[in-house]
Formats: structure tokens, C-alpha cells, sequence
């Protein structure tokens, strides 16, 4: 189980100021949404939380402790990015396969993870492609695939399905929340769509230049909007 905490973080780019005093509690097992417009400070919190970045002050906090000096790996996170970072040379199979080659388990323990989670995301036909020769969406879902063999704690996943056309989109956020549901982990992620936001989140959280404007379950902040910009980015309530 893994709750995220931030206390008071900040961070400055040389002499600019990206994260403002911000305080967050994701709790264990949630699916939280951090939604901000391009340049409020997404990825940079990101960042930060997968332990890819220091804060320039504050704590993060992973299951009430802290965590700030441990690399991505001893926090036991997982990324997933928009642009998919997979490895070109690698085919599918061995792309998802890496990160527990890495760790050296055995190859029968491997090909039957690998075999597992290809099965998840319907990726068992594509196994022996090579990434140039895969769609945007099969190339997220690879993507997440090396997310899911490492059996994180937490996912935290930046924009994950912004490269996609709308019809893949809405296939893989659904897809998403249901994995999300029944893996029964903590994922942290990142959008500037405030469709997806709602219909993914739990709570979200509403980033406004480095600021959190508020927090709360979709609805709820949908519904009572606590200023005119939150109104504005979310819509107004119907
Ligand atoms: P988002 O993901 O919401 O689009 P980012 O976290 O990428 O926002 O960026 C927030 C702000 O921090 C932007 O103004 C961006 O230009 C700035 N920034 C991000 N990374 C760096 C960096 N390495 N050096 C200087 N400025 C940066
Ligand atoms: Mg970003």
C-alpha cells in the first residue's frame, strides 16, 4: 500500500518560481488526477514525486515517510509518458521483458509475466514487432506494459494518452481505469483534459501556475467551483 504526501513543496527553476507552496495527500489505492493547463506545473510535480527531480523545499512522503533522496527505483515507482519511451531496438516482447531483466529473474518467470500483461492489453499479436512498427495506442499500451511487469507501488503517468486520436483515447482511459480498479494500486496522473479528469479521477487537483487552486472528487469541484478560473477550466455546472 502506498499513500503520496507533498509538504510544502517548491520549486524554482533559477530564479523562477514553478511549484508554490504546494500540499497534497494522495491517498492509497486512489486514482488522482493532477489537471492543469500547459506550463502550471504538471510534469514538474511529476517529476518530482517519481524522485527525477529535487524539490527546492518541502517533503515527499510516501506512506508517511520521507522520501526525498531516494531514486526512482528505491521509491518503487513506475513511469508511463506521452511520447511512450520505448526502447527502438527492442521488440515488443523485450521492451516489456527489460525492467525485469534488469532485476535478473529467470527467463521462464519473465516470458510468463510478459505473456500476462500482454494479455491485459491485448498486445499478444504483437509480441515480435518492433516499435516503428506499432500504432500510437499500441505503443502506449507497451508503454504501460513495462509500467505493469515492475508491479509498482505507484504509477504516475504524464499525459499518457495525449499523442492518441480520440476513438484510441477513449478505448485506453477506459481500459486504464479498469486496470487501475483491479490491480487495486495508487496512480498519479497528469492531464490538461478536463474530460478525462472526470472520468478518471477520484479527486482532482486543479494546477494553476505552480499553485493548487483545489482538490476534491470531480463532482464536488464541479459542482462548487471555488473561484471563476476553477468554473471556467471545468465548465460550467449543467
Ligand atoms: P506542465 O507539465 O504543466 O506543462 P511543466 O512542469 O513542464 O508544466 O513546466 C512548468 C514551468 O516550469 C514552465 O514554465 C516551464 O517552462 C518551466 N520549466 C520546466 N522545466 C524546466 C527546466 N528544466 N528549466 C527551466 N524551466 C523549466
Ligand atoms: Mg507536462
Amino acid at each position: 500500500m502506498v499513500s503520496v504526501k507533498l509538504k510544502d513543496i517548491n520549486k524554482k527553476f533559477s530564479n523562477t518560481v514553478v511549484l508554490n507552496n504546494m500540499n497534497l495527500n494522495v491517498e492509497d489505492k486512489e486514482f488522482f488526477i493532477l489537471l492543469g493547463a500547459s506550463g502550471s506545473g504538471k510534469s514538474t510535480t511529476l517529476n518530482i514525486i517519481a524522485g527525477l527531480e529535487r524539490a527546492t523545499s518541502g517533503d515527499i512522503l510516501f506512506d508517511d515517510k520521507i522520501v526525498n533522496s531516494m531514486s526512482p527505483v528505491q521509491r518503487g515507482i513506475a513511469m508511463v509518458f506521452q511520447d511512450y519511451a520505448l526502447y527502438p531496438h527492442l521488440t515488443v516482447r523485450n521492451n516489456i521483458a527489460f525492467p525485469l531483466k534488469m532485476r535478473k529473474y529467470t527467463k521462464d518467470v519473465i516470458d510468463e509475466k510478459v505473456e500476462e500483461v500482454a494479455k491485459t492489453l491485448g498486445l499478444e499479436e504483437y509480441l515480435n514487432r518492433y516499435p516503428r512498427e506499432l500504432s500510437g495506442g499500441q505503443a502506449q499500451r507497451v508503454s504501460l506494459g513495462r509500467a505493469l511487469v515492475r508491479d509498482p507501488g505507484v504509477f504516475l503517468l504524464d499525459e499518457p494518452l495525449s499523442n492518441l486520436d480520440a476513438k484510441i483515447r477513449n478505448q485506453i482511459r477506459v481500459e486504464l481505469k479498469l486496470i487501475q480498479q483491479n490491480l487495486g494500486k495508487t496512480f498519479i496522473y497528469v492531464t490538461h483534459d478536463q474530460q478525462e479528469a472526470m472520468s478518471l479521477g477520484d479527486h482532482i487537483a486543479i494546477l494553476r501556475n505552480g499553485k493548487l487552486e483545489q482538490v476534491g472528487a470531480p463532482m464536488e469541484v464541479y459542482k462548487n467551483p471555488r473561484n471563476e478560473y476553477v468554473a471556467a477550466f471545468l465548465g460550467e455546472p449543467v
